[in-house]
C-alpha cells in the first residue's frame, strides 16, 4: 500500500506562512504601508495606531492611488507594478518589489483600502475589504485621491503568532521607531503620527538637519558634523556625531543605501573604525548616513525584511564609508587604515569649543583640544633666556614647512613631572598637563600600525630566552596574534604543546617582565574583540597598553622631550588609543578667574 503524504497547500496557507517572514508585526505592517506610500510618490503621509497597531494600523497617503482593478490585484501574492522581469530584480530602485507585502498583511488581518487616483477624471474612488485573504467587497467610495489602507486585528486568524507579540507599550515603541526611520529616509515628504488618538509626530518637508531635530530633540544637532563626499560609483551624505558626542547605545545609528534604512555589520564597523581610538570604550557615535549608488551595485533581494543587503564590491564600499567619515571628522587616514602612514592634517583647530579667542565665559578647560600650529611652535619654542641651550628640530606640525624651516627643541627645563604621572609644560595661553601613560601608548599604537603595515620592526634579542604556557583556549587565540607579533619584532617559537618561547622582542622596549606583559597582551586581545574588529588595530592597541610607561615612572627631562615630540608627531596626538585625552590644556584665564583676576 502507498501512501501519500505529501499535500499542496492551499494558497491561503501559503500566504500566512509568507507572512510570517515579512511581517512579523504591527511595526512591519506600518512599515510596508508606508513603503508602498513612498513607492506611489506620496509627499504626505498620516499613520495612526492603536493598542501598539495590534489593533489598528492605518496609513494614509496623497500618492497616485490606484484603479480598480489595481486595487483588487494589489492584494493577490506576488502581484506588483515595480518589476516585469527577472532582470529587473537586479536593479531595483523602489522600495518595494516582491508584490507579497499586502497579500500577507492580508491572510492574517481584517484589511481596508481607499483609493483614488489622481490621473483620472472619475470623483470618486473605490474601497476594497479583505479579511483573512478573503475578499468581502469591492465598490466604489468617495475618496479624495490617493491612498488609505486600515489593517485591524492583526494575527487574529493566526493566533499561535499573535501569542509572539509583545505587550502594547513595547509594540507601540517599535512602531515609533519605525515610524522615526522612514520619517529620516525622506526629510522632503510630510509625514504625521498619531498613537491612541494622540499627535504624535507632526513633521512638514524640510531639510534632514531639521528633520533630525525635530524627530529626536534639538540638542543631538549640537555635536554633528555635515558629511558629503563622493567617490566613483558611490556618494554618502548626512550626519556623524563629533567625537566628542557618543551614545552609550548603538541605538541612533542610521545608516540608509538608496533610501531603505539597512544594517550591515561590516558598514557600521567601517564607520565605528573612522573613530578608532577617539571613542571610549562602550561609547558609540550616532550618524544619519545616505549611501547611493547605481542600484546594480548593490542586491536588496535577500532579506525577508529588505533590512541587510549584498554589495557588489563590499570592500569599496566599506573603505569609502570610512574615509567620508573620517574626512568629515577632520582625520586622513592614520589608524585603521594604513594607506597614509603618520600624516598630520592640521586641521582640528576647531574653535567651536572657544580656543584661547573663544567667546568669554565659555570654559577655560580644553581637554584634548588640538593645539593649533602657533601653539606648538610656543610650546616647543618657549620665550627662552639668553644662553639656554637650542638644538635644531624640525616643525613637526606642517608637513609643507619641512624644508628649510626650523624651530627650537624643548627646553627640558620648562617641563615639570607631576607625581612621576603627569608632565606639565607651559605654553603662551597658559600650561598643557599631559598624561605620560596616555601619551606614550598613542604613540606606540601608531608606531606599532605602521610596523605592522611595514612588515618588519627592528628587535632585540633577549639574554635568555623566556618561555610561555598558555592554556588551550589561550593557545589557539595566540596562534593567531603570533604572525602580528613576528612583524612587531617578536620572535616566538612553539617549542612544545602550548608552549612558546620568546626570543627577540621589539626594539627599544622597557618592561620588567616580557612575559606578562605579553599575557597582558593576549589578555587584552581577547577582551577587544567587540570593540576593535580591526586585528592589526587590536594587536597595536594591546601591545600600546601593555609596553607603555606607566604612572609611576620616573622619566628625565630628556625622555619627557622626546616623549612630547614624540607624541605630536603621530596623526591623533590628543587622544590615547581608547579615547582618554593625551593632554589638557588649561588657560591662563582658568587661573585669572579662580585668583579672582577678572573682572
Ligand atoms: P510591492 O510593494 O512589493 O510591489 P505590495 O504587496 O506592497 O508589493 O503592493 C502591491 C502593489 O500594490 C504595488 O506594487 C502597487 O502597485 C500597489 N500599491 C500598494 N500600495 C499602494 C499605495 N499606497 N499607492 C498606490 N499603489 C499601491
Ligand atoms: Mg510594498
Amino acid at each position: 500500500l502507498s501512501s501519500n503524504r505529501i499535500n499542496l497547500l492551499d494558497d491561503q496557507i501559503i500566504s500566512q506562512i509568507a507572512a510570517g517572514e515579512v511581517i512579523e508585526g504591527p511595526s512591519a505592517v506600518l512599515k510596508e504601508l508606508c513603503e508602498n506610500s513612498l513607492d506611489a510618490g506620496a509627499l504626505s503621509i498620516t499613520v495612526a495606531i492603536e493598542s501598539g497597531g495590534k489593533k489598528l494600523v492605518k496609513v494614509a497617503d496623497d500618492g497616485f492611488g490606484m484603479s480598480i482593478d489595481d486595487l483588487s490585484a494589489a492584494f493577490k501574492r506576488h502581484s506588483t507594478s515595480k518589476i516585469r522581469s527577472a532582470e529587473e530584480l537586479s536593479a531595483i530602485s523602489t522600495l518595494g518589489f516582491r508584490g507579497e507585502a499586502l497579500a500577507s498583511i492580508a491572510s492574517v488581518a481584517r484589511v481596508e483600502a481607499v483609493s483614488r487616483e489622481t490621473d483620472t477624471d472619475s470623483i470618486e474612488g473605490n474601497r476594497i475589504s479583505i479579511e483573512g485573504g478573503n475578499i468581502l467587497e469591492i465598490s466604489p467610495a468617495g475618496s479624495t485621491t490617493g491612498t488609505t489602507v486600515t489593517v485591524k486585528d492583526l494575527f487574529f486568524n493566526t493566533p499561535a503568532r499573535k501569542k509572539f507579540l509583545k505587550n502594547d507599550k513595547s509594540e507601540s515603541r517599535k512602531c515609533l521607531l519605525t515610524f522615526k526611520s522612514l520619517c529620516l529616509s525622506r526629510s522632503d515628504v510630510e509625514f504625521n503620527y498619531y498613537s491612541e488618538n494622540r499627535k504624535l509626530l507632526n513633521l512638514p518637508p524640510q531639510s534632514l538637519k531639521d528633520r533630525i531635530s525635530d524627530v529626536f530633540g534639538g540638542d543631538i544637532i549640537e555635536g554633528i558634523i555635515d558629511v558629503d563626499f563622493a567617490e566613483g560609483d558611490y556618494r554618502i551624505f548626512g550626519y556623524v556625531s563629533e567625537k566628542e558626542h557618543t551614545k552609550r547605545t548603538r541605538e541612533f545609528q542610521y545608516l540608509y543605501l538608496n533610501g531603505r534604512r539597512i544594517s550591515d555589520r561590516r558598514l557600521g564597523a567601517s564607520i565605528y573604525s573612522a573613530y578608532s581610538g577617539m571613542v571610549a570604550q562602550g561609547d558609540f557615535p550616532f550618524y544619519f548616513l545616505f549611501l547611493e549608488m547605481d542600484p546594480s551595485l548593490v542586491d536588496v533581494n535577500v532579506h525577508p525584511a529588505k533590512s541587510e543587503v549584498r554589495f557588489r564590491y563590499e570592500n569599496q564600499v566599506a573603505g569609502f564609508a570610512r574615509r567620508a567619515v573620517q574626512r568629515s571628522l577632520g582625520i586622513e587616514s592614520v589608524m585603521g587604515g594604513f594607506n597614509s602612514g603618520l600624516q598630520y592634517r592640521g586641521n582640528y583647530t576647531s574653535q567651536r569649543q572657544g580656543g584661547p579667542s573663544g567667546a568669554p565665559g565659555e570654559s577655560a578647560v580644553l581637554v584634548g583640544n588640538k593645539l593649533t600650529p602657533e601653539e606648538y611652535r610656543l610650546l616647543i619654542n618657549p620665550p627662552v633666556s639668553p644662553g639656554s641651550r637650542e638644538q635644531e628640530l624640525i616643525d613637526l606640525t606642517d608637513e609643507n614647512k619641512l624644508p628649510g624651516e626650523s624651530v627650537d627643541r624643548f627646553i627640558p627645563e620648562n617641563l615639570f613631572q607631576l607625581h612621576n604621572k603627569y608632565i606639565i609644560a607651559q605654553i603662551k595661553s597658559g600650561m598643557v598637563v599631559f598624561d605620560q601613560h596616555a601619551a606614550h601608548e598613542r604613540i606606540l599604537f601608531e608606531q606599532t600600525l605602521n610596523h605592522l603595515e611595514a612588515g618588519k620592526a627592528p628587535s632585540q634579542k633577549l639574554l635568555f630566552p623566556h618561555f610561555l604556557e598558555l592554556s588551550p583556549g589561550d593557545s589557539e587565540i595566540f596562534e593567531e596574534m603570533i604572525p602580528w607579533l613576528e612583524k612587531m619584532g617578536f620572535a616566538i617559537l612553539a617549542s612544545g604543546p602550548r608552549l612558546y618561547q620568546v626570543e627577540t622582542v621589539p626594539a627599544g622596549l622597557k618592561v620588567s617582565d616580557e612575559i606578562s606583559m605579553i599575557r597582558g597582551m593576549l589578555e587584552y586581545y581577547k577582551e577587544n574583540e567587540e570593540q576593535r574588529e580591526d586585528n592589526a588595530e587590536r594587536i597595536a592597541a594591546s601591545f600600546a597598553c601593555k609596553a607603555a610607561i606607566k604612572a609611576g615612572d620616573s622619566l628625565t627631562p630628556e625622555e619627557m622631550v622626546g616623549l612630547i615630540e614624540a607624541l605630536f608627531r603621530t596623526g591623533t596626538s590628543f587622544a590615547c588609543p581608547h579615547g582618554r585625552p593625551t593632554y589638557i590644556r588649561i588657560d591662563m584665564r582658568e587661573f585669572d578667574r579662580r585668583f579672582g583676576r577678572l573682572t
